[in-house]
């Protein structure tokens, strides 16, 4: 039985890990879920899972869920905090961490089952954009188990031998790794086009629900641009060696090239269950409840290159990635800043961008040796950026 907690059990990503594991009672238990705000689901979640712990960010929403779980005769302990949640991700009863929080708030609990050798199914890419070289040296040391829940990463990592990269300079004739993006819901739109698109445009994706910061970076094309950040540190290939190939059907979910000539694809129904599964089960393979694909009902797959000038966040992270340092801290956190203030309505689409290499050009890029050190650098390009939106309000 692998014992399981879930950060971010409420998001989409939580909710699909939750249904997965719901298929296999016999292989998975629940020690933990975790939430930001949203009690009641996550109560219900309590309900059906019997976890026991539950963790929200603060001590009023702990109250308020325990109350609710007292009275449905639910056994869980409600706990709040970033210290919880790193208490539930390092308990010596947890085998697994599902780490499914959005943004940089997953950091830290993320790391505390790093640190604490846990198996990381990681999904948080945040986290390793903006603190890979520290985070990658902690999985090296601890001897942790890492492996990548983004459609695209868990991707290339089926396509990679098995023993790739474990003894020295075995490349395993690896020569490059293409990384499928579907476009988002504004590909073939120009620039000036965008510029008016609303919150709810950019989060209708056209092939996969997702929370609504991940949707809006799909829709400028950070999300791809986070993703090469992700790829870099997780398979320690250079920013070189990775294309971006735009694939709107979403079902080639990325290749690898080798020297050979020969490209291994994983192909599959855009459904994130299928990642997650293989994760939760990897060496194994377990049913997922994704539908089999139907190559005859798709009939054609199409590639394109990415429009580099509609969408300029991914050359913006591309030069982050070259940059290396804490480069990446720094367009991360003011991506993340950007991000929400056009959820907000407070800048355009458009403007995201213009943030962000703002940010990057005023912060003078360092090495960061400590997580204090990248905290700090978070920290400032937060506060530079949302000094730069307060300005382009005016
Ligand atoms: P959602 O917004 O749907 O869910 C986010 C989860 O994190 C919720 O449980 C939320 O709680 C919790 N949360 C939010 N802010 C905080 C905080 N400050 N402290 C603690 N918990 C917090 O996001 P997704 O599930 O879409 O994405 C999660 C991660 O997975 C992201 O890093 C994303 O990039 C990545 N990912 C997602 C994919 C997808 O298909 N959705 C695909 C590939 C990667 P609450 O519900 O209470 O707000
Ligand atoms: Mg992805």
């Amino acid at each position: 039985m692998q014992m399981i907690t879930v950060l971010g059990a409420t998001g989409s990503i939580g909710i699909s890990t939750l249904d997965v594991i719901a298929r296999h009672p016999d292989k998975y238990a629940v020690f933990a879920l975790s939430a930001h705000t949203q009690i009641n689901k996550l109560a219900e979640q309590c309900q059906q899972f019997n976890p026991k712990f539950a963790v929200v960010s603060d001590a009023v929403l702990a109250d308020q869920l325990q109350a609710k779980l007292r009275a449905c005769g639910c056994a869980t302990e409600a706990i709040y905090g970033v210290d919880a949640l790193c208490q539930v991700s390092s308990d010596a009863a947890v085998d697994t961490v599902m780490a499914a929080i959005v943004g940089a708030a997953g950091l830290v609990p993320t790391l505390a089952a790093v640190h604490a050798g846990k198996k990381i199914l990681l999904a948080n890419k945040e986290a390793l954009v903006m603190a890979g070289g520290l985070f990658m040296q902690a999985v090296a040391d601890s001897g942790s188990m890492l492996l990548p829940i983004d459609s695209e990463h868990n991707a290339i990592f089926q396509c990679l031998p098995t023993d790739y990269g474990t003894s020295s300079g075995a490349d395993r004739g690896v020569e490059k790794l293409l990384l499928s993006a579907s476009g988002g819901p504004f590909r073939g739109m120009s620039l000036e086009q965008m510029h008016s698109v609303t919150p709810d445009q950019a989060c209708a994706h056209p092939n996969w629900s997702m929370g609504r910061k991940i949707s809006v970076d799909s829709a400028s094309l950070m999300n791809k641009g986070l993703e090469l950040i992700e790829a870099c540190w997780l398979f320690a290939v250079p920013e070189q060696s990775i294309e971006v190939v735009v694939h709107p059907q979403s079902i080639i979910h990325s290749l690898v090239q080798y020297a050979d000539g020969s490209v291994l694809a994983q192909l599959g129904n855009p459904d994130m269950r299928t990642p997650i599964a293989h994760a939760l089960a990897w060496p194994q393979r377990i049913e997922s409840g994704v539908a089999h694909l139907d190559l005859f009902e798709i009939a054609r797959l199409d590639f394109e290159k990415p429009d580099m000038r509609a969408f300029p966040c991914l050359a913006i992270a591309r030069a982050a990635a070259q940059a290396g340092g804490d480069a990446a801290t720094i367009l991360n956190a003011a991506n993340e800043v950007a991000v929400q203030a056009f959820l907000d309505q407070r800048i355009g689409f458009t403007q995201i961008a213009a943030v962000v290499k703002e940010t990057l050009n005023r912060q003078a890029v360092s090495e960061p040796e400590s997580l204090e050190a990248v905290q700090e650098s978070d920290n400032q390009a937060r506060l530079y950026s949302s000094a730069y939106i307060t300005r382009l309000e005016k």
